[in-house]
């Protein structure tokens, strides 16, 4: 085990694994990035994890790839099943391994979580997260599967990849198999729990045979399934054994099925809140294990490593969020690395949109043959107007193409919304993206100017070859009679301004912010983020493993106040926040006994609260507080004086469009820009 590593000594050893050595203890985790099945997709890929593999990782594992057409996640998903497709991968193992790197292949039957007519699992019971009723495999089915697990494998091999890892958890195929909740077969396939893994052992047999001793086999392996009926940790144990002596290389973890009701990768579960899981394995077997889950800092990963909760750490979206994660980490520069903040929004949310995965802090995550910042031949002067997430990554991105930039924000400090978001329980992450850009905007000597609202007549006069509004939004007042009554209270006067709030409120408008405030409201004072304990209480987390699943009781906090959440459109509230975690903001608030009223007109606001109508009925609301959420209205005034005087002037983020804006759109948007001007 060579280190050299002053600060992060486990995490920069060596791993041998006898016929191959990796060169440190990260693992890439799988991820789909919706490139599999784009044209030219694989090109993409090629510079995408070529970029991953110049940034240090150890071993890369590629997003899923089907090994026959029932096992696709889609119609269109890619499969690996015949030796023309192996020419596709090998541009992409080429250019993993001319980097230096080395790079598995996941192998992913989805069963019956496939979005298509023609899946199939162990039994004909339909998942609750698609519509498609799977086909109960036939035993000659069954085997013709192992095998094309085994041939997949093996032209994967051909292929030049690395190694492969079998995906054995998260609810698809070999989990279905694995679970008693999936699995109500009687023959040799199911029943006993013998049987029950015998689907898995086999297959792991079948794929050692096909690819021989010196090629890296993972298996990723569903320690805590996290749905009623699914596996004891005492069959978990005893299947971690049966594949290690099947021939595996290294176990990975798997956390949750796709339809479990508890977040595992969310912003709000606490920093590396499932270790504890791959530690319960250590000693039962001797390949090495790989933790997983919400790891995200150098720091966080290597404290797993060195308390020994496992020999490798998975992370996943921070090489999306920073592909120079390691090699900042190993030069001492952690404090330069653009963290991943768990918010799903460009990555898996895009995914499950069938769109090609990005990322919100770092939009050229899979566009590195579109997106780059190529160093400028002459430096041009550039002011940027307001330090909110759009003028950040602006300014940054033309800063660090060699332009001389002036950043000007009108209050103290930088981040605009963001400093609204991390008010949040559960938004704590937001305070990594302010540390990266105050870094950078150090590292780049941009000129930044906090107080300073820049004026027309300033900037004119400086004589600037650019100027980029990034002034941001304001608050919509929305026409209700009584608007300026003194209960009303904007999102700002309770976020920002931390205005005293009365035990009942109403609040106007029910989108992400209306959301962010109502779980700010109804905060009972623990932030469970950081309480990785309370935080499993919370969401019924059993560390001791008393039932099938992992599953117990759940306790639910009690909210301090009373709150109405409201909209005026029919439809569900929170149809519009994010597919992967507007669940979770929907669960929380129902559990705080927010009542949710949509088709509502508002009549007035007096002494006595809000009066509305909904559902035909006049109603009043008898609250202390209304506070308005009605989205908001650009701030871009500076615009027209300045193209008046004859300026190249531009308009980004919520400056540009305030509906629907979010610092997803507004970081791309200056990240564009400036990679062309
Ligand atoms: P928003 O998402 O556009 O929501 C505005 C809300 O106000 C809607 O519920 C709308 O519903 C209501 N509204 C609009 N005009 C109104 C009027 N004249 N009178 C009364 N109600 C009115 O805006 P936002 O909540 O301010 O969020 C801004 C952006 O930040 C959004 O893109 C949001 O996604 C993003 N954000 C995201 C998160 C997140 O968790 N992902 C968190 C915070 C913010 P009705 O028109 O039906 O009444
Ligand atoms: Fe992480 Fe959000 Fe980027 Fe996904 S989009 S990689 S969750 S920061």
């Amino acid at each position: 085990m060579k280190s050299k590593h002053a600060t992060y000594p486990n995490l920069f050893s060596e791993l041998d694994l006898g016929f191959t050595t990796l060169k440190n203890r990260v693992l890439m985790g799988s991820m789909h990035l919706g490139l599999e099945e784009a044209r030219g997709g694989f090109a993409k890929m090629a510079a995408f994890y070529a970029e991953r593999a110049r940034g240090g990782v150890g071993l890369i594992v590629t997003g899923g790839i089907a090994p026959n057409r029932a096992g696709a996640g889609g119609p269109l998903f890619a499969t690996l099943t015949t030796k023309r497709a192996t020419s596709k991968h090998k541009i992409i193992t080429e250019s993993v391994h001319a980097e230096g790197g080395k790079i598995a292949m996941q192998i992913l039957h989805t069963g019956r979580y496939a979005y298509h007519p023609f899946s199939v699992a162990p039994s004909n019971i339909k998942a609750p997260i698609t519509p498609f009723k799977p086909k109960a495999l036939t035993i000659k089915k069954i085997l013709k599967t192992i095998d094309d697990f085994a041939d997949c494998a093996a032209l994967a091999r051909e292929a030049g990849y690395d190694g492969v890892e079998i995906m054995g958890s998260e609810g698809y195929l070999i989990n279905e198999f694995i679970a008693p909740k999936t699995n109500k077969r009687t023959d040799e396939w199911g029943d006993s729990f013998e049987n029950r893994i015998r689907f898995p052992v086999e297959l792991m047999r079948s794929v050692k045979a096909k690819v021989g001793d010196d090629f890296i086999l993972i298996f990723r392996l569903s320690m805590l399934d996290l749905v009623q009926n699914g596996s004891t940790w005492d069959e978990i144990v005893q299947l971690a054994k049966a594949i290690e002596k099947a021939g595996i290389t290294i176990i990975n973890t798997g956390i949750g099925w796709h339809e479990a009701r508890i977040p595992t990768i969310a912003t709000s579960v606490p920093r590396a809140a499932f270790t504890w899981v791959t530690e319960k394995m250590k000693g039962e077997v001797s390949v090495p294990l790989v933790a997983t889950n919400r790891i995200n800092t150098p720091r966080i990963a290597e404290a797993v490593l060195a308390a020994g909760q496992a020999d490798i750490v998975s992370m996943a979206r921070p090489f999306l969020a920073d592909p120079q994660f390691l090699l900042k980490a190993e030069q001492n520069r952690s404090d330069e690395i653009n963290t991943c903040i768990a918010c799903n929004q460009a990555c898996l949310d895009h995914v499950f949109a069938r769109k090609q995965a990005t990322c919100l802090v770092n939009p050229r995550a899979c566009y590195e043959t579109e997106l780059n910042y190529r160093p400028v031949k002459t430096a041009r002067k550039i002011a940027v107007i307001g330090a909110g997430p759009a003028g950040l990554s602006c300014a940054c991105v033309a800063a660090e193409r060699g332009h001389k930039v002036t950043l000007y924000e009108g209050t103290g400090k930088i981040g605009g919304q963001l400093n609204l978001a991390l008010q949040v329980p559960g938004k704590e992450e937001f305070s990594e993206t302010l540390r990266y850009f105050q870094r950078k905007i150090e590292l780049l000597g941009i000129d930044l100017k906090l107080n300073a609202p820049a004026t027309a007549e300033q900037l004119i006069a400086a004589a600037y070859d650019e100027i980029v509004i990034a002034t941001g939004v304001l608050p919509k007042n929305p026409e209700i009679e009584g608007i300026d009554h003194p209960i009303v209270l904007s999102y700002l006067d309770v976020l920002r301004d931390k205005k005293p709030v009365g035990e009942h409120v109403a609040i106007v408008g029910a989108g992400g912010i209306g959301f962010d405030v109502a779980e700010y409201l109804t905060h009972s004072g623990t932030v469970l983020s950081l309480q990785p304990e309370a935080w499993l209480q919370h969401w019924g987390v059993d560390k001791k493993y008393a039932d099938r699943g992992g599953l117990t009781q759940a306790t639910y906090e009690v909210s301090p106040r009373t709150v109405y959440l409201l909209q005026r459109k029919k439809q569900k509230i929170g149809t519009n926040l994010g597919k992967t975690t507007g669940w979770i903001h929907r669960f929380e608030l129902k559990q705080k006994k927010v009542q949710m009223l949509t088709g509502v007109k508002y009549e007035r606001i007096d002494d006595n609260g809000l009066h509305i109508i909904t559902e035909n009925k006049a109603r009043l609301l008898e609250v202390n507080n209304v506070v308005v959420c009605a989205g908001q209205l650009s701030r871009n005034e500076l615009m027209a004086p300045l193209q008046k005087a004859g300026l190249s002037a531009h308009l980004i983020g919520g400056a540009d469009v305030a509906a629907e804006l979010d610092a997803k759109r507004a970081i791309a948007q200056g990240a564009q820009l400036a990679a062309q001007i």
